[in-house]
This record gives C-alpha cells, sequence and structure tokens, in this order.
C-alpha cells in the first residue's frame, strides 16, 4: 500500500495518468495469488500495467485524451487490453496522450501535459517533455511507476518517447497486434506496441499483446514467436546496415555521436557494420505528414455528436450546426489542424496531386528498403534527431515539432518492426535513444540487437 501511495503521488506530479485504476490492478494480484497456490501463474500474473487511453477498455472512460470523448466508457474491451489481461496482467490507470495520438510532446492533450520526469543537469528546473504522443505510457515507465505500458505508434509514438525518457519501446511489424478497439488515427500506419524498461520486457509483453485477430481485417494471419525464449545478445555474423541518408545536416553533433556509439557496440558485439542507401528517406516525413492527416480526417468523421461522445447542441440550430458546435468544441487545435490538411489532401481537386503522390512515394520507400535486405539484416540509426526539449519549447511551432519523427516514420510509412533502446545521455544529462529496424516479421532479431 505504501508503496502504491507513493506511485500514486509520483503518477499525478507528472501528470502520467488520465485515470486510475487501482482495483483493477489489484484484483489482477490477488488472482496471481490465487494462480500461484494452484501451480498456475501466466506470463504477466499480477503484472501491474498502464494502458494508454487510445485503447477501448470496458466499463473504464476512454478519451483518447480529446475532450470529445471525455466520459466515454466502451462496451467492449480492446483486443490488446484483453490479450494482456487474460496473460494476468492488472490495470494501473488509462494514461496520458497526445489528443488521438497526433503530437510529439504530450501537449495536445486535453488533460494538459504529461512531465518527464527527467531534468537537465545543469538547465535549472525547467519541465521536459517525455515525448508523444505515448508520454504518459513513457513517464509511467521512466519514473518506475508502472514496469510496461502498451504504446502506440503510427509515426513514431512509441519510439519518439522511449528515447526522450530512456526507456525501450517496440513497434512490431504492421498487423501483429490487433488495431481492434484501438482509437483509429491513420489506419495503414497504426501500430500498438510495449514500453518497458529493458528488452525483455518488451518481448514478454509483446508476445501476450500480438496475435491474429479476425475483428481487424490487416491483422496477420500468423503464430506468435517464442520471442522471450529465443532471445540471445548473439549477433555475431549480422549485418548492420548504416543507411547514409539520415545523416542530415544540421542535427545535433550528439546524436551522430550516439549513433557511432552504437556502430561500435554493434561491431565489437561481431556484427559486420555495412554502409547502405535508402534513397527516398527524405521524402518520408512530407508523405507520412499527407498520408496521416487524410486517413485522420476520415477516421474523425465518426465523431458527429451522435455515434460517439459528447454532443454540442445550440438551440433550434440545424443538423449542421450540431456537428459543428460539437466538433468545434470537442476537438483541440492539431486535431483540427489534422482534419484540415487531410480534407484538403482528398479534396477531389488535390486528390492527385498531394494523396495519390503521396501513396506512390509511400511505395517507392517501402521499395528502399525491400532493397536494402539484399545487403543487411538490420538497420541501425538515431531514434530522434535530438534529445527531450522543453515543454512549451515547440508548441507554436507544428513544423519543428513534426521534424522530430524524421528517422521514425520511413519504418512507419513500409510497415516494419523498429526498437527504440536507450543508448546514454547526453551532455545535460538527457537520455538518447537508438533505434534498429528490420525485415518485416523479423521481431526477432530486432529484439536481440537491441539486446
Ligand atoms: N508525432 C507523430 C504525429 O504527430 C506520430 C504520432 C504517432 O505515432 N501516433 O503524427
Amino acid at each position: 500500500a505504501e508503496a502504491y501511495n507513493e506511485a500514486v503521488t509520483s503518477a499525478k506530479s507528472l501528470n502520467a495518468f488520465i485515470l486510475e485504476t487501482p482495483d483493477h490492478a489489484l484484483a489482477a494480484a490477488a488472482q496471481a495469488d490465487a494462480d500461484r497456490v494452484s501451480g498456475d501463474l501466466k506470463p504477466l500474473s499480477g503484472v501491474p500495467l498502464g494502458i494508454k487511453d487510445l485503447f477501448a477498455t470496458k466499463g473504464v472512460q476512454t478519451t483518447a485524451a480529446s475532450g470529445i470523448l471525455k466520459g466515454f466508457e466502451p462496451v467492449y474491451e480492446s483486443t490488446v487490453s484483453a490479450r494482456l489481461f487474460a496473460a494476468g496482467a492488472g490495470m494501473l490507470g488509462k494514461l496520458n496522450l497526445d489528443q488521438f495520438a497526433m503530437g510529439s510532446s504530450n501537449e495536445t492533450s486535453a488533460f494538459g501535459n504529461v512531465i518527464s520526469p527527467w531534468r537537465r543537469s545543469d538547465g535549472g528546473n525547467a519541465a521536459i517533455t517525455p515525448g508523444g504522443s505515448s508520454g504518459g505510457s513513457a513517464a509511467a515507465v521512466a519514473a518506475r511507476i508502472a514496469p510496461g505500458v502498451t504504446g502506440t505508434d503510427t509515426g513514431g509514438s512509441i519510439r519518439q518517447p522511449a528515447a526522450f525518457t530512456g526507456i525501450t519501446g517496440i513497434k512490431p511489424t504492421y498487423g501483429r497486434c490487433s488495431r481492434w478497439g484501438i482509437v483509429a488515427f491513420a489506419s495503414s500506419l497504426d501500430q500498438a506496441g510495449p514500453m518497458a524498461r529493458d528488452v525483455r520486457d518488451c518481448a514478454i509483453m509483446l508476445e501476450a499483446m500480438s496475435g491474429f485477430d479476425a475483428k481487424d481485417s490487416t491483422s496477420l494471419q500468423l503464430d506468435v514467436p517464442k520471442w522471450e525464449a529465443s532471445l540471445s545478445s548473439d549477433i555475431r555474423g549480422k549485418k548492420i546496415g548504416i543507411p547514409r541518408e539520415y545523416r542530415i545536416e544540421g542535427i545535433p553533433e550528439e546524436i551522430g555521436k550516439v549513433w557511432d556509439q552504437g556502430i561500435d557496440w554493434l561491431r565489437d558485439a561481431g556484427a559486420e557494420i555495412v554502409d547502405v542507401s535508402l534513397p527516398h528517406t527524405r521524402h518520408a516525413l512530407p508523405t507520412y505528414y499527407i498520408i496521416a492527416p487524410a486517413e485522420a480526417s476520415s477516421n474523425l468523421a465518426r465523431y458527429d455528436g451522435v455515434r460517439y461522445g459528447n454532443r454540442v447542441a445550440p438551440d433550434g440550430g440545424s443538423l449542421a450546426d450540431m456537428y459543428e458546435a460539437t466538433r468545434a468544441a470537442g476537438f483541440g487545435a492539431e486535431v483540427r489542424r489534422r482534419i484540415m490538411i487531410g480534407t484538403y489532401v482528398l479534396s477531389a481537386g488535390f486528390y492527385d496531386a498531394y494523396f495519390n503522390r503521396a501513396q506512390k512515394v509511400r511505395a517507392l520507400i517501402a521499395r528502399d528498403f525491400e532493397h536494402v535486405w539484399n545487403d543487411c539484416d538490420l538497420l541501425l540509426t538515431p531514434t530522434t534527431p535530438s534529445a527531450a526539449f522543453a515543454l512549451g519549447e515547440k508548441s507554436d511551432d507544428p513544423i519543428a515539432m513534426y521534424l522530430n519523427d524524421v528517422f521514425a516514420v520511413p519504418a512507419s510509412l513500409a510497415g516494419l518492426p523498429a526498437i527504440a533502446v536507450p543508448a546514454g545521455l547526453n551532455s545535460e544529462g538527457l537520455p538518447l535513444g537508438l533505434q534498429i529496424i528490420g525485415r518485416p516479421l523479423d521481431e526477432q532479431n530486432v529484439l536481440n540487437a537491441g539486446l
């Protein structure tokens, strides 16, 4: 109880949780005791996890950190959370995030920003962002409030916050984890994954979360490998590609340094380092910021004040007035920006110039990766182009914010598994991360190299 109270206080000061659900976690703990007695322990028996508030949890408020869903209690459980609970885990609470998972700093949440437990060693006490969109998830693990949490990653939302907070997170191959019951952002990109202190914990969680689900039409009909049992730090003979297009001009020197450090680590472990090229890399970010808002604008059409969430109906107004008032009141500024970009690029006059073009470039980016696997088994890159920044530092500059995702989105567009692992601290004492990208379905080698 003492540890729990301490964790609650700590959680409150970071604003990591939108809702605490201690009874759920305690019930799982009691069940774990019973299972131990009957010799029936499960992989996650009694483990208190945090669940990103993008996962529908039956009878428990699910908001996507948006005003439009405040108070919404789903009548069903997302497949991923249901599987974690079936594996014995309990839920500490629903974790804060960027509104509808749109953001890189957790500042677009309608429930207030999350504060990272990290501080700059020299820079006074400026509050630092944990990253986003899985900012509450990252902060909860980094502050040791939860040993593991769920995240979702559309264009970096597991990997970037993991890098910013010195923890580990993996986005599996698109289709490994069911999207059923996860509030949709950009359906062709959205993937759930675990965030935890280390690779092994991620492997254990990912095994429980993955697997075919008939309720998601893009779910892969494949058995879940025994990732944890097959974990091995032996990467001798593996070819690690270093994509030269990721050496972007203008990014801080410390990012290049941590990358070189990672190259040395893998070489010392017996891997072969090869220089490779992914020629379309520089088009990935603009492509992502067309495709993701386009899909979002379509997915978010369902929040109309009728089917889901909250309604604002002006007296004597028409149906259109109700839609307008509901959506204006319920969606935050970043969400409205994405809807406007999305509807613009999908509109009849601009569809070919933007959306169609972006789809073609996406195919080229995916092809870059297909070719690169002839030359290497895995790719090593930095996770982010900088360490975590202070709250407010980029909130008025969407482009600067979007640049955070520059190393994360290529793997998202290609649907590839990618892990973010901590790689030390910068000169200000803030964490930096490295990313390992693998072939489709090759989570095992991604995890092994991360180990
Ligand atoms: N930061 C990116 C965005 O704002 C990625 C978000 C995500 O992966 N959910 O779209």
